[in-house]
């Protein structure tokens, strides 16, 4: 095993602090007009120079270099980011969104010019129509949030449309915090449900708080623990019999793909994350696409408009008859539709099975090399992802799991997600993805079984970790709720 890179640590050198008033990047050639004053043109609006930086080229090609260098992302190493599926993203998606011909197509071109990226499109619904086991697709949400507002707000108008005014929304104790957010955005009220001791939903829990108040139970499968669960076709039939809806946050597909799909478990609603199941680089705030495929019934009241098929073989788009109307401008975030696009076609219908065997492997694997070292609250064979506890580790030695998520950095690792699900204590959720060797994931397994031993010998060593990065611990609510992200002249400039 490597020890924790030398690297030294980078400084937070902006562009304004590099050259010198007499650096130039473009040398203008001389003026062969007359000079018009831009006083006389534009009023005396701007008194002194803009504060531009004066850089040469080549520090601005090495500054940028630096900064992209310093960023993290799947092409710098492992990140086993629970829930997040950072899998490695094919590079022939980046290929096949800046083609010419879908790159530089105009948003309000009409229909009958822009076949081939509605030909795209229209595939693409009918690819996740087969994948999620739904007939119906919308392209629109630009989020898997934004996917759960529009499904939930189908489900809403279904319900108004009959008549039948219910007001509360049954979720999970082990939910993705956008899952009650989004209730609570819809006007329901989110009425949490206990797990069970297997980690699955509590089935007797369920069908107590089910009732004619209820629109839709709302969940994932696999969950946040990364556990398929068992009682998946009672619990959906528990809500139709109480005439709620079910919807399935599938914002993760990997373990599945090929193997099962929500419509088959009696789902009514799913929308399903692109940028994670089907590889587009995301992140930090984007860029993503959350498509929701529904149930013939609730078909009307999806986000327009869709791609549809004429019998002439051209392709048209419509918004559906009692549409909940626009999620987004334009056709969605169509570059990445695109490149899911391509990587279900370079992957093809085997591929994906593939891809749901080696994630749900990998995570295997690795949980068995873990396990004995770092306690499974939820010990079952699990799906894409598990969740460890720090637990013990903080009470033999103090060390918290942030410092473990800390520390991991020294060693080149992006941490797993900690802290969620909520339901675990000191919680590390680890999803490997299927696109990592065996030697890296042996390596991961390595560096956190030693981490373990650091926490024994020296639980100070993790605390002030990490090391080796830019910037050592910040405040993680004012980095949050007050990030200090663009450079702003001082008053005097
Ligand atoms: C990522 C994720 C979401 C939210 O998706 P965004 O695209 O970040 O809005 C919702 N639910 C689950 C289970 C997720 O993993």
């Amino acid at each position: 095993m490597t020890s924790p890179s030398e690297q030294p640590a980078l400084t937070g050198t902006l562009i304004f602090d590099l050259g010198s008033d007499d650096s130039r990047c473009v040398e203008p050639p001389v003026l062969d007009v007359p000079p018009i004053p831009l006083d006389e043109v534009l009023g005396a609006s701007r008194r002194s120079a803009p504060a531009l930086p004066h850089v040469t080229e080549v520090d601005i090609a090495r500054h940028y270099e630096r900064l992209a260098s310093t960023n993290f992302g799947v092409d710098s190493g492992f990140y086993p980011l629970g829930s997040c599926t950072m899998k490695y993203n094919p590079k022939i998606n980046e290929w096949a969104c800046r083609l010419p011909g879908f790159a530089d197509l105009h948003p309000y071109q009409p229909a009958s010019t822009v076949q081939g990226a509605l030909e795209l499109m229209w595939g693409l619904q009918e690819a996740l129509a087969e994948v999620s086991g739904l007939p119906a697709v919308t392209l629109q949400p630009a989020a898997g949030a934004h996917g759960e507002l529009a499904g939930l707000l189908a489900i809403r108008a279904y319900h108004t449309d009959r008549g039948d005014a219910r007001t509360r929304v049954l979720v999970p104790d082990s939910a993705h915090g956008t899952n009650p957010a989004t209730v609570a955005m819809c006007g329901y009220e989110a009425v949490q449900v206990p797990s069970d001791e297997r980690g699955g939903v509590d089935l007797g829990a369920l069908r107590r708080l089910l009732g004619t108040d209820v629109a839709a139970i709302m969940l994932t499968n696999p969950n946040t623990l990364g556990l398929f669960d068992e009682n998946i076709l009672a619990i959906t039939a528990a809500a139709h019999e109480a005439g709620a809806l079910a919807y399935c946050d599938g914002a993760n597909l990997n373990a599945i793909l090929g193997k099962t799909r929500p419509g088959d478990m009696g789902f009514d609603a799913l929308h399903i994350n692109l940028h994670k199941t089907f590889s587009t680089p995301h992140g930090g705030g984007g860029p993503g696409a959350g498509p929701v495929a529904v149930t013939d019934t609730l078909a009307p009241y999806l986000p327009g408009p869709l791609v549809a098929r004429d019998t002439d073989g051209r392709f048209s788009l419509a918004d559906p008859a009692r549409s909940i109307g626009r999620m987004r401008s334009f056709l969605g975030n169509f570059g990445v539709l695109v490149r899911a696009y391509t990587y279900i076609r370079a992957t093809g219908a085997d591929g994906l099975t593939d891809v749901a065997e080696q994630a749900v492997l990998s995570a295997n694997y690795l949980k068995v090399l873990l396990h004995e070292a770092w306690p499974l609250p939820y010990d079952r064979t699990c799906m894409h992802e598990f969740v460890l506890s720090g637990s013990r580790l903080r009470k033999e030695h103090g060390v918290r799991t942030l410092d473990v998520a800390k520390r991991l950095l020294d060693y080149g690792i992006h941490p797993p997600t900690v802290y969620f699900p909520l339901i675990v204590d000191e919680a590390l959720m680890i999803e490997p993805t299927e696109t990592e060797s065996k030697a890296t994931l042996d390596r991961f397994a390595a560096v956190l079984l030693r981490i373990a031993e650091e926490a024994a010998e020296d639980p100070g060593l993790l605390q002030a970790a990490p090391y080796t990065t830019p910037v050592r611990r910040l405040d993680e609510a004012a980095a949050i709720k007050q990030p200090d992200l663009a450079w702003r002249p001082s008053p005097d400039s």
